[in-house]
């Protein structure tokens, strides 16, 4: 670096603001500049590798070299780069996605609408939602259930979704026609003794309360969930939870939506979230895995009776007036369908499901370290809870950001992954095998130690 007031890192913090970042801190600590990929790591402008824990930000499910879908880019690129499917124009690449992606749903769904990013899916939910009990003759029947910590994106309306103070707070969020009910997380929410199941059966009493309590069925049109919450800090719902929630659901006549922008394409051991868990959803995103990050592009599937109650009324009035430029923008969708081809040929569940137990029993390997609190997962994603007190389950203050430290303490070691808070995230590309998972881990033991022993030091200072 002979001029480090031309590096790309000071040209960075000249020009560019990043997604949910502490602008000052960006300034004093600069950008990690990431120049190329190869399977599960990726390599800094200085050639140094990290493993990428976190597949990115969960969806480089292929890992960071896959030629085939650069190769599917590029022939797409050459025949149509871009088409529309607006005015009853189409186009093959969009056309066997929907197939693929219809054969591929954990139940029978009719249709698929494609976007761009999982904001867009859910803002295309709500306003899907919204148009069908128009249609219906419902007019009040609009609001969303949706829980604490839950991540539905950034975008205003499912930003209001996203159950995270830090994205509401400052932004005047959530809009209004979103509640949020309990987030299920049994190591935090659970009273003392209570069972999994007992405490399901609280929360799904809880989003009986509320539902009632927002004016029931004539009011409260969907619930929405993530399988695995995400960037809540990777929340594995309670046994029974889905299953009693549903019940609720039903009753009160309201659509069940699974946001499986994270949990679909096997991350959690299946090809869909909703599988592992027992969600039968009226409504399914995908996005990040549908073409392992390489473009973005986004699904929502749509049952029958949904789209039939739409289809009718997009006759009676015209038309269904919501799409996007890019709505199955046809190199996206080659590049999604070549990922699906991938991810069946190479039978990716069979290898996650061998590899998954690597994973999840080396994390719990680290359950008796001092720091950590609680060790959860699932399939190939897990997250490692640190706490003061382990007895007590006492946190860290958030300004100590402990979370924070032991994450960038693990990227001086070659790992990168995400603290969520305190809960550190762990979702690698789907491709990772057991000797690179046991390297992860090792980086993080080494990140995760080395900060212990500096609390030990500060601690008699
Ligand atoms: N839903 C879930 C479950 C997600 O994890 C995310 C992104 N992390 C989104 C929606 C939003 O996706 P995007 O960032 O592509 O808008």
């Amino acid at each position: 670096m002979a001029n480090p007031g031309n590096s790309a890192s000071s040209r960075d913090v000249a020009t560019l603001l990043h997604p949910q970042t502490n602008f000052r801190a960006h300034e004093k600590q600069g950008a990690v500049v990431i120049a190329r990929g190869e399977g599960v790591r990726v390599f800094d402008e200085d050639g140094k590798d990290y493993i990428e824990g976190m597949a990115g930000l969960w969806c480089a499910s292929l890992g960071f070299s896959e030629k085939r879908l650069a190769d599917a880019a590029t022939r797409q690129l050459n025949t149509l780069p871009y088409y529309h499917i607006y005015n009853h124009k189409s186009h093959d690449p969009g056309i066997e996605l929907a197939e693929r992606l219809l054969a591929l749903m954990p139940v029978p769904m009719s249709k698929v609408f494609f976007a761009n990013s999982g904001s867009e899916a859910n803002d295309t939910v709500i306003r899907l939602v919204w148009y069908y009990n128009n249609a219906l003759g419902r007019p009040k029947k609009k609001k969303f259930v949706s829980r604490q910590r839950a991540f539905h994106g950034s975008t205003l309306m499912a930003g209001s979704l996203t159950g995270l103070p830090a994205l509401h707070r400052e932004f005047d969020l959530p809009l209004g026609g979103v509640v949020h009910t309990d987030c299920p997380h049994h190591y935090r929410g659970a009273l003392p003794g209570e069972s999994e199941e007992d405490f399901a059966t609280r929360l799904a009493e809880n989003l009986e309360k509320l539902i009632i309590a927002e004016g029931g069925a004539e009011t409260c049109a969907a619930f929405i969930a993530e399988p695995v919450m995400g960037a809540g800090g990777v929340v594995v719902p309670p046994r029974t939870y889905f299953e009693k929630i549903q019940k609720v659901v039903k009753k009160y006549d309201m659509l069940m939506v699974a946001d499986e922008v994270i949990c679909g394409f096997g991350r959690t051991g299946n090809m869909f979230g909703s599988e592992t868990f027992g969600i039968q959803p009226d409504i399914l995103v995908v996005a990040k895995g549908l073409s392992s990050a390489y473009l973005p592009i986004s699904g929502i599937a749509i049952s029958d009776p949904v789209y039939q109650a739409i289809a009718d009324n997009s006759a009676k009035v015209g038309m269904f007036g919501h799409g996007f430029t890019y709505s199955a923008h046809p190199v996206a969708a080659a590049v999604a369908v070549e990922t699906l081809r991938i991810y069946e040929e190479r039978d990716i569940l069979t290898h996650i499901r061998a590899v998954a137990p690597v994973l999840q029993d080396g994390l719990r390997r680290f359950a008796d370290h001092p720091l950590v609190g609680e060790v959860r997962g699932v399939g190939l994603v897990g997250a490692i809870e640190l706490v003061r007190d382990k007895a007590t389950k006492e946190a860290f203050r958030p300004d100590e950001r402990i979370g924070p430290r032991v994450a960038k303490a693990a990227e001086t070691h070659g790992l990168i992954i995400r603290a969520m808070g305190d809960s550190i995230g762990f979702s690698p590309p789907l491709i990772i095998t057991a000797d690179e998972i046991d390297q992860m881990l090792a980086r993080f033991r080494k990140g995760l130690d080395e900060v212990w022993a500096e609390m030990g030091r500060e601690a008699q200072k």
